[in-house]
């Protein structure tokens, strides 16, 4: 039976979703069968990037040091199973023990090399221009990476690119080629074995076109390292142009070797002999073409031919074999086309040229050394890349004719000359147009520590190993300095010196600019902005088109006084809004310049409407801080403390269904008559108090009970508001009309604008009544136009739909986090209740979270007790709420939650 072999996707070992497999078969004997592995399709790939995509949050905070610890188990993991890895290898791929053991040493030299580097992955700090600014540039990780990798050398190249995509805090998924997917099986229980976290590698299978193309596509993989043939690397190239996608491609190469008529000829033949023949010639940087000068080239050919007559042919398992077969039969395929192109083109075949299928060999894919002469640098044979052991020997006259050959051809991997000349060589340095150039050495032979890659055809520039690598897998972000930075510092300074200690401030976030969803402080640092400047950055911040209406009303006027005169935007917005009200009554505004003053002229309406005193709120609620509205509030004592006598006449009931018989059984009966009573002040969803959500008969049945006892029903809507939980206002998601409806927050996206909207009949104030200098200012109200038309272009909806993503993804935190013992809301208004201990709410433990996010670059902030509120502007998308749940996840992972 064969051995069935699976993906390894977050952390687990699973089949492919088809539970089809493919088969692998050694190349050396095709009755031998090695295994069979999953024939994955696009579903697979959709698992381990959403894989690789979560635990990117985690492993992007593990320090690199740490990183670089788990590399170096796996490193000393490799060294273990070195031999029992190069073994499978020979099996798997044809290639002698000898180069497979060469092959699995390159990816332990890898890994010690590379997690070396978690103590260095150096930034750069440099001088400012500016006296107080200090410049620091820092490596930052890409994202979930896409590996795709051949099958030529199945440790060396997947390591070097897993490891230092890893160590710089990358999560990949990596396919290997269909050929050699038993060796990424070995380095997979490796990475396992040595405790790298679930999901930041991922492994699968299948084949090119369907697989690798599917990784490929993907939105959420930000970066793709393609080594392969050039054919697939220009489509993985156009793919990822059109996405632009970070892409790294190390493609084919047609090398050659150049002997000068000084040159050591017994080096020049072991350099042609290995460089040629070497792998059975499937290098990317195997020799194919030999550049020699006419004063040597017949005593040089005589020796290279009689000796790679010579070569021991057969299974690489056994040590005497000097070379192994082609990878499978349509290689060979290829490589005895390019031969009968060769002679049809009239290069004369010196020797090899058929297949190899002596004796038991006759089971395999074996190839005769085959050496071609009198061939010309336009010949098929010294252009295009044959992949096989078939080398083509061209004459030259001169050095520069030599250089000029071997410039000749699209591609420009490696290279080599063989000369005593000191000048020649430093002019083929110059010259040769090749990523590598050896000198007096063959065309193979990486380091891990040299850069390694092509120019022209070969490649797009960038370089794996060496210390270049690590500009593959890292960004430069900005100026960075840990906050608060000295420009941070030197704000909070003069600010705690000349302002009231009354501001709660919950960290040192010194804004310099807002774009979108993004904060910029004054050193440089980005923050993901969730908590929208308390709910009020609707529309992101500086929306453009808000902007551009600000611009065009400062342009005009200021301000003139609303109370006193009249214009344009004034009028506009009192329109819009009274239509905007739910309900078909009529209705009039009165605008103001914050929810608390909203709430103020509610309170003063209320009472002057009915003639009557009292006023019931709820026990929770928050509406403001004047005296009126703080009499109102009673969502924390220490709001009230000290500033009593407050408001007179003002009762807190219970929040929620409850309150209903509270009011009829208790409050009416024994304290107050519902006669007495003017309105009741009521959020549809408690904001400060927690974001709680109330049962759906809550607010219709306290319309209800208004409705019995002539009491006015204000609803207090300046959190929940202008689309943020998914419908205009939240009353009308259980079909409510108020009699006064207040609002604010993100009505005007930042501008500071309030406004009451009343039914008609109940606004009889007469004139001069009520007033305010400010309040509807013209700049404000052209602000509050251009909000409340983007609101209802789309951003409505999208509270909606990436609210309830976000809080799905915050709920799936609980089974992870204990310390989550509720996750609630309505669209974008969303909390997250902490608890520790057996359920105790932790307000301390909350606020350490809040903080730590801070640092980790997510804005967030507190309400109720033991609450995290989470209201980002309407503008989120699902990736930003991706980010967000991933650093809040990590942040509780760090402090134990
Ligand atoms: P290949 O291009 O056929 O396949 C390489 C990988 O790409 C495999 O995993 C394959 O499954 C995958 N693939 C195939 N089609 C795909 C598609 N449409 N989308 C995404 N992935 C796809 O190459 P190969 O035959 O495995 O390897 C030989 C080639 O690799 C040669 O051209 C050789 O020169 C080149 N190579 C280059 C380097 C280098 O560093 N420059 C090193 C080794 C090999």
């Amino acid at each position: 039976m064969a051995e069935v072999f699976k993906n390894y996707i977050d952390g687990a070992w699973v089949e492919a979703k088809s539970g089809k497999t493919f088969e692998n078969r050694n190349p050396a004997n095709r009755h031998d069968l090695i295994g069979l592995f999953p024939a994955s399709g696009p579903d697979d790939i959709d698992q381990a990037v959403r894989a690789a995509k979560k635990a990117f949050a985690h492993w992007r905070l593990v320090p690199a040091p740490k990183r670089g610890e788990i590399l170096y188990r796996v490193g000393e993991l490799l060294r273990k199973h070195k031999e029992e890895i190069a073994r499978g290898m020979t099996r798997e791929m044809g290639k002698i023990l000898k180069e497979t053991r060469g092959d699995v040493q390159e990816g332990i030299d890898t890994a010690f090399y590379v997690a070396g580097e978690g103590r260095r992955l150096f930034g750069a700090t440099t001088p400012s221009e500016l006296p107080d600014k200090f410049a620091m540039s820092v490596r930052l990780p890409v994202g979930v990476c896409a590996l795709i990798t051949p099958w030529n050398f199945p440790m060396a190249i997947p390591t070097w690119k897993l490891f230092p995509a890893l160590l710089c805090g990358n999560t990949v998924v990596l396919k290997p080629a269909e050929d050699t997917p038993h060796t990424a099986i070995k380095l997979f229980e490796i990475l396992e074995e040595a405790g790298v976290p679930r999901g930041v590698v991922n492994l699968v299978h299948g084949r090119g076109e369907e697989v690798g193309a599917a990784l490929v596509r993907h939105a959420d993989v930000k970066l793709v390292s393609f080594t392969g043939s050039a054919a697939v690397g220009r489509e993985i190239a156009s793919v990822c142009g059109q996405q632009l996608k970070r892409v790294s491609l190390e493609l084919g190469g047609k090398n050659a070797q150049i002997v000068m008529e000084d040159a050591d000829l017994d080096l020049a033949l072991e350099g042609a002999l290995w460089g040629a023949f070497g792998t059975t010639g499937q290098r990317c940087t195997a020799t194919s073409r030999l550049i020699l000068h006419r004063d040597i080239k017949k005593e040089l050919t005589d020796m290279l031919v009689a000796r790679a007559e010579k070569i021991k042919i057969g299974d690489g398992l056994d040590e005497n074999v000097e070379m192994g077969p082609l990878i499978n039969h349509a290689a060979r395929e290829k490589v005895h086309r390019y031969v009968q192109i060769g002679k049809e083109e009239g290069a004369r075949l010196l020797i090899g040229g058929s297949i190899y299928e002596e004796g038991k060999w006759i089971d395999g894919y074996f190839y005769r050394p085959t050496i071609f002469d009198q061939v010309t640098a336009t010949m098929r044979i010294a252009q295009e890349e044959i992949f096989g052991p078939v080398l083509s020997i061209i004459e030259v006259k001169s050095f520069d004719e030599a250089i000029e050959v071997l410039n000749g051809t699209p591609y420009g991997l490696s290279s080599s000359i063989y000369t005593r000349d000191v000048e020649r060589c430093f002019r083929a340095m110059r010259d040769i147009e090749a990523g590598i150039t050896y000198v007096n050495g063959p065309t193979i032979g990486a380091e891990v520590h040299l850069p390694f890659g092509g120019i022209k055809d070969t490649g797009n520039g960038h370089r794996e190993a060496g210390t270049t690598v690590y500009d593959i897998f890292s960004e430069w972000p900005n100026i960075k300095v840990a906050p608060p930075g000295p420009k941070a510092k030197a704000v909070v300074e003069k600010d705690q010196r000349y302002t009231a200690p009354a501001y709660g401030r919950v960290y040192p976030l010194v804004v310099k600019e807002g774009r979108g969803m993004v904060i910029e402080d004054v050193d440089g640092n980005l923050f993901l902005d969730f908590m929208a400047g308390i709910a009020v950055a609707s529309t992101g911040h500086s929306h453009p088109k808000v902007v551009k209406a600000i611009e065009e009303q400062a342009r005009k006027f200021l301000h003139i006084c609303g109370s006193d005169f009249y214009y344009e935007p004034m009028a506009e917005l009192a329109e819009k809004l009274s239509q905007l009200a739910p309900g078909s009554s009529p209705k009039k505004v009165f605008l103001t310049n914050s929810g608390t003053e909203t709430i103020e002229a509610a309170f003063k309406l209320a009472r002057f409407a009915t003639k009557r005193s009292h006023s019931v709120a709820f026990l929770g609620s928050f509406h403001g801080r004047s005296l009126g509205a703080l009499s109102l509030t009673a969502s924390r004592s220490s709001h009230r403390a000290h500033f009593s006598p407050l408001v007179p006449d003002v009762h807190h009931v219970p929040y929620g269904s409850e309150c209903i018989p509270y009011l009829e059984n208790v409050l009416f009966r024994h304290e107050v008559s519902p006669e007495e009573v003017a309105a009741i002040f009521v959020e549809p969803i408690l904001g400060e108090g927690g974001y709680i959500v109330p049962a759906a008969e809550f607010l219709p049945n306290l319309k209800g009970l208004c409705q019995r006892y002539g009491i006015l029903l204000v609803v207090d809507e300046i959190q929940s508001g202008f689309g943020r939980t998914g419908k205009m206002f939240a009353c009308e998601h259980w079909g409510v009309e108020p009699d006064i409806l207040c609002v604010a927050k993100g009505i005007a996206s930042g501008m500071p604008l309030g406004a009451m909207i009343a039914r008609e009949e109940i606004s009889t104030w007469t004139r001069s009544t009520h007033g305010s200098t400010f309040g509807g200012n013209p700049v404000a109200c052209a602000a509050a136009l251009a909000t409340i038309n983007l609101i209802e272009a789309g951003l409505i909806k999208n509270a909606g739909a990436v609210g309830n993503y976000l809080q799905e993804s915050l709920g799936k935190l609980r089974s992870l986090h204990s310390c989550i013992s509720d996750v609630r809301g309505l669209g974008l208004m969303i909390g997250v209740e902490l608890a520790q201990n057996g359920g105790k709410p932790d307000p301390k433990f909350r606020d350490r979270v809040i903080a730590k996010c801070f640092d980790q670059g997510l804005l967030l902030l507190s309400c109720g007790e033991s609450t995290i509120r989470f209201c980002p502007p309407l503008i989120v998308q699902r990736d930003e709420a991706d980010i967000a749940v991933g650093i809040f996840d990590a942040v509780l992972t760090e402090l134990g939650g």
